[in-house]
């Protein structure tokens, strides 16, 4: 079955309903985020090209926004890191030509400095740049990158990049107890978050089930100390109307396929042509309230409780 390249749109934290546009394969990054929700990076790269056709996403895109449900934001994200996609700058404007809807990439930054990059993303609305770690020791400990990187080139990318940008930048820092959370951890970051010109600077930690156990969520107390000191504002959950109902709707086709069988995530996604990183976001709700994971000869099969 065809997966197309659209979905949702989903309700986000920060974005109310998004409507993702994926251009790497799942789960292509140069990172792998010890807090990834997306399960384990198994291609880890940090080789732009074109892993999907430029031709098939414009034409999922315009399908689908021939008769869309409302949504809020167009939002490159998805299955890894969408700055991989060597296409994102004539993406970002073929979105920006069928549509008035704004339009927001979300990336890991590790490539922003590479001044391709930096140009092609010129057009978009909203970057969402993530920044966990400042020292080499942190940054590989918590976001397990490609060895070819370093913090100093990424930070040094980030800064001149959100110099030239001249539309906003939500800097995102994921805090991890343990892990990036110290004392003087916050100290470096808040040294380096004086170089960067950002509109937002948004805390976030873990709050759904993580790839590694030890992405632990830092408590709100803390979170919201850190946010004081760091000039930032902690993320909290988005509560809208409109995203009950979407999330409801599909949480019901999720539960009516379960009660039929068995299915493991991929199973999920191709019966109901959702992405798979979408699938993961709703079953990550539902678990343990209404599913769980049973193990079949080394496969995970969700099935209702
Ligand atoms: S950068 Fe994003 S997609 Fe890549 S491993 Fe980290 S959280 Fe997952």
């Amino acid at each position: 079955m065809k997966i197309s390249s659209i979905f949702g749109p989903v309700p986000s934290r920060r974005l109310g309903l998004s409507l993702g546009v994926d251009i790497v394969p799942y789960k292509t990054c140069c990172f792998d985020c010890i807090y990834c929700q997306l399960g384990r990076t198994t291609d880890k790269t940090v080789q732009r090209r074109e892993y999907i056709r430029k031709e098939k996403i414009i034409k999922d895109l315009r399908d689908f926004l021939d008769d869309p449900p409302p949504f809020d934001y167009i939002t490159f994200s998805g299955s890894g890191e969408p700055t991989l996609n060597d296409n994102i700058g004539k993406l970002i404007e073929e979105a920006k030509k069928i549509s008035d809807v704004p339009v927001v990439v979300l990336t890991n930054g590790a490539l922003l400095f590479d001044e391709d990059l930096q140009k092609e993303l010129m057009p978009a609305d909203i970057i969402i740049p993530s920044m966990d770690a400042v020292t080499e020791d942190v940054f590989n400990a918590i976001d397990r990158p490609h060895p070819s990187l370093n913090i100093e080139k990424i930070i040094d990318g980030l800064t001149s990049f959100t110099r030239r940008y001249s539309g906003e930048i939500w800097l995102e820092i994921m805090l991890v107890k343990g892990v990036n959370d110290r004392p003087e951890d916050i100290d470096a970051m808040k040294r380096v978050l004086e170089t960067i010109d950002a509109e937002k600077i948004q805390l976030n930690t873990p709050i759904r089930p993580p790839i590694e156990d030890i992405a632990k969520t830092v408590d709100w107390e803390k979170m919201n100390d850190v946010a004081k000191y760091l000039g930032a504002e902690v993320i909290t959950e988005f509560e809208d109307d409109r995203i009950k109902l979407v999330g409801k709707e599909t949480e019901g086709n999720i539960l009516n396929l379960l009660r039929r069988r068995p299915c493991t995530t991929d199973e999920i996604s191709g019966a109901l042509s959702m992405e798979i990183n979408e699938v993961i976001k709703y079953l990550n709700l539902l678990k343990d309230k209404k599913i769980k994971v049973r193990v079949f000869q080394d496969k995970n099969y969700w099935v209702m409780k």
